[in-house]
């Protein structure tokens, strides 16, 4: 059973399924006005990392996320590039697909769009005007906070201490609103601004209305899982929540977020600080299995800095894994189910993947050691165990199964040795043959190679 920290409650609780061997998670996606940058692979990584655990697990995991693809930001940058703002949203969405299959980032389950939901927010936001908790003003539709009694759940703050800290004044047509943190439901539009039909005039829904409806839409009241980057838990997620509480329906049951991507003074990484902080710029410069392994060395809730350094240290970390695959592919026996044990534990502990990865690294050394002293049963059971961890947090193993024709031609002289009984001769190409970073396997039927083992 997964144990996972808890925003709401604010502990590590078991993550509870709605329906038993399944689990519903509500992820919130890109709004696509511009590139991927460094926190948006790390939410998405994060969050693969948990769906792969779930899946290996066997669990079958609904992951809803959606697109935001219409927005203040997504209008700007077309009135300021004189485009169709489609014409953004298209292009920018494909980039946003195509860096996440780079990061190995398995496509969600279901991809909802924003403007393909607007009948439902209008009717959701009618709702909310209805029962008294949603009220019209000269620049769109509001939620009345103080209309949901534990406005702040999230936050852990509450309306009085919001206001000491000040609420969005800038907003046109604030000093209409009942209180500071109310937030817009619907926003009426400009001429000229993509709009939709709405009781109240011509408009476009809020972000936060996005999401709390496409999530109930998709999976239903009380689904198991709401997660998303730190950044996302005030205010979005709590209006989110807000406007479910507000129409009495139960929404996410859990609520899990992912730590910030830092700069090397330990501060929140803007777009403009930093050495890396385009998405893009990282996967080409390194192998995309590289950031996957940093954030797996670091725990989901901790900040995390992307470097020069630890990139290369991660690069190096798969190195070892890749030469330690390619030399025990042949190795194949069930799995080790001390080793898996341990991996478990450490998964199941809030998501301990810093852990979980010393149990691999310490299971690639004793696989090694294992290899070496000719012990071929301990080492496939461990070397199984690497290969299904490995599975379990999405690292891909590069094995290196080619074997060169100069080493082919030597194994050939080899067994022509041993046939003729010049084992002098055979000992000394089986030393070439390991020179070569080949593991040397002599039976009766012949010579086995396998590639990689050099510098093991
Ligand atoms: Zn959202």
């Amino acid at each position: 059973m997964l144990n996972l920290y808890d925003t709401a409650s604010s502990q590590v609780r078991p993550l509870k399924q709605r329906v038993p061997g399944r689990l519903s998670i509500y992820l919130c996606g890109p709004t696509v006005y511009g590139p991927p940058h460094i926190g948006h692979g790390r939410a998405t990584l994060v969050y693969d990392i948990l769906r792969r655990y779930l899946e290996w697990s066997g669990i079958k995991v609904r992951l809803v996320s959606n697109v935001t693809d219409i927005d203040d930001q997504i209008i700007n940058r077309a009135n300021r590039e004189q485009r169709p703002w489609q014409e953004i949203t298209h292009k920018c969405e494909s980039v946003w697909f195509d860096a996440m299959g780079r990061l190995g980032v398995q496509r969600p389950t279901d991809v909802p769009h924003a403007t393909e939901y607007v009948e439902q927010m209008v009717e959701m936001i009618g709702a909310l005007t209805a029962n008294g908790s949603a009220y019209a003003t000269s620049d769109g539709v509001y939620l009345s906070v103080q209309s949901v009694p534990d406005y702040g759940a999230l936050a852990h703050q509450s309306l009085d201490e919001m206001l000491a800290g000040g609420g969005d004044r800038a907003v046109l047509g604030a000093e209409e609103k009942r209180h500071p943190a109310d937030f817009a439901l619907w926003k009426f539009s400009k001429p000229g601004e993509p709009s939709w039909p709405s009781p109240w005039g011509e408009g476009r829904p809020g972000w936060h209305s996005e999401c709390v409806v496409m999530s109930l839409e998709l999976l239903g009241e009380g689904f198991d899982l709401h997660c998303g980057g730190a950044d996302l838990r005030f205010p979005h997620h709590e209006n989110e929540r807000a406007q479910a509480v507000a129409l009495g329906k139960t929404f996410a049951q859990h609520w899990m977020h992912n730590g910030f991507v830092v700069d090397a003074e330990g501060e929140k990484m803007a777009r403009s600080l930093g050495n890396v902080t385009n998405l893009l710029d990282l996967l080409d410069r390194y192998d995309a299995r590289a950031y996957r392994m940093l954030l797996l060395q670091t725990h989901y809730r901790s900040p995390v800095r992307v470097g020069k350094d630890n990139l290369d240290a991660s690069v190096n970390a798969l190195a070892g894994i890749d030469a330690f695959a390619s030399r025990t592919s042949g190795l194949v026996a069930d799995a080790d189910a001390a080793t898996l044990d341990e991996f478990r534990a450490a998964m199941n502990d809030d998501l301990n993947t810093p852990v979980a990865m010393g149990v691999l690294f310490d299971a690639v050394r004793r696989a090694n050691i294992a290899v070496d002293a000719g012990d071929v049963a301990v080492a496939a059971g461990v070397a199984s165990a690497v290969r299904e961890m490995c599975v379990a947090v999405g690292l891909q193993i590069r094995v290196n199964d080619e074997i060169a024709p100069e080493a082919r031609a030597k194994a050939a002289a080899l067994d022509a040795a041993r046939a003729v009984k010049d084992f002098a001769k055979a000992d000394a190409l089986r030393l070439e043959l390991q020179a070569l970073g080949y593991l040397v396997e002599t039976t009766k039927s012949g010579t086995t190679l396998r590639p990689g083992a050099g510098n093991l």
